[in-house]
């Protein structure tokens, strides 16, 4: 007979790895699921200042990592798989991996994240790799004293542009609209800092160069000027959209794709849970995220409690 673990978690960022340490806690049977990196989005980040307790040297990867021995050492095993289908109908869950691995569980906590948004403009694609990143901390040190872009006015764009003038030697933030989205506080701290400029009301129309990133063709979208921009890299940060495609027609999803759940990260589906930014939610941060995690085991445990009793 397969093994039937109590919990499958589906991610390995903050959500699925917080999911992992309080359900192994609980002395569930418990198994998570990771198609690429431990610590996800979270990993592209160098600086986590508003992380509970991370004062020095907390880095995104430093902390998950952290997490993820954590989770480890409590119980909880781990494989390296990307998900390619689920069934969901049953009393017991199924999830199918491309390898052609079946695991079997009573409960299933999809924690799978989101991934960047593309920025939309001409030769982005070409251009990726090239000088058209969408992570900071592994692409800025390509970019030492050099001049570099980045698109976005959100907590991301600024983070990540603040972050950045400790390696190039000017940032240009270029944003659509004429105020940031951004927390406050990040907003001060770019202001302040004399490596960044702002084009604002912009878009970027083209990504200039046909081996390596020249620079950008930006509009501006009050006046309709166009004009060019000498850059040697850009960093889009527009935004992420769920990793959700997998459980399209499983569980009840919005527009975007994010999975809805109640407050207790049930989905519309008894014994599946969701946490972290995969959910239809207004704040994604490692911290709600990690929270959605804890509650969302929890939750699993009481489910396995009330419908598997011996
Ligand atoms: P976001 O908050 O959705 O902001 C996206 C930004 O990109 C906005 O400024 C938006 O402009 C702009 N934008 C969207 N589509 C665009 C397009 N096609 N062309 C040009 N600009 C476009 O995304 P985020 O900054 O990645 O943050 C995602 C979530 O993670 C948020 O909940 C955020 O708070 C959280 N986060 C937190 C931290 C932190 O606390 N340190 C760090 C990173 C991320 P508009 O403003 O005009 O809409």
């Amino acid at each position: 007979m397969a093994h039937i673990y109590d919990t499958i978690i589906i991610g390995g960022g903050p959500a699925g790895l917080s999911a992992g340490l309080y359900a192994a806690r609980s002395r569930m049977d418990t198994l998570l699921i990771e198609r690429a990196k431990f610590g996800g989005q979270a990993t592209t980040t160098d600086e986590l200042e508003n992380y509970p307790g991370s004062i020095e040297d907390c880095t995104g990867s430093s902390l998950t990592e952290r997490m993820r021995k954590q989770a480890e050492e409590f119980g909880v095993s781990f494989v390296k798989n990307e998900v390619a289908d689920v069934d969901f109908s049953g009393k017991i869950k199924t999830v199918k991996c491309k390898n052609g691995e079946t695991y079997e569980a009573k409960t299933i906590i999809i924690a799978t994240g989101a991934y960047p948004r593309l920025g939309g403009f001409k030769n982005e694609i070409e251009l990726r790799g090239r000088g058209v990143s969408y992570c900071a901390t592994c692409d800025a040190d390509f970019f030492t004293d050099l001049d570099i872009a980045v698109i976005g006015g959100g907590d991301s764009a600024i983070t990540e542009a603040i972050y950045l003038t400790k390696f190039a030697e000017t940032v240009t933030v270029i944003h659509r609209r004429d105020q940031l989205r951004a927390a406050k506080s990040l907003q001060e701290k770019a202001f302040k800092n004399p490596k960044i400029k702002f084009i604002w009301n912009s878009v970027v129309e083209e990504a200039k160069g046909d081996e390596i990133l020249e620079g950008l063709v930006i509009k501006n979208r009050e006046t309709g000027e166009v004009s060019e921009l000498e850059v040697n890299g850009v960093f889009v940060f527009v935004g992420y959209l769920p990793i959700s495609e997998v459980f399209k027609g499983k569980v009840k999803m919005n527009d975007r794709g994010d999975i809805v759940t109640d407050e207790e990260m049930r989905t519309d589906v008894e014994g599946v849970f969701a946490a972290g930014d995969i959910r239809e939610k207004s704040l994604r941060q490692v911290i709600t995220a990690a929270a959605d995690g804890a509650i969302a085991a929890t939750n699993a445990e009481h489910y396995i409690e009330n419908n598997f009793a011996e």
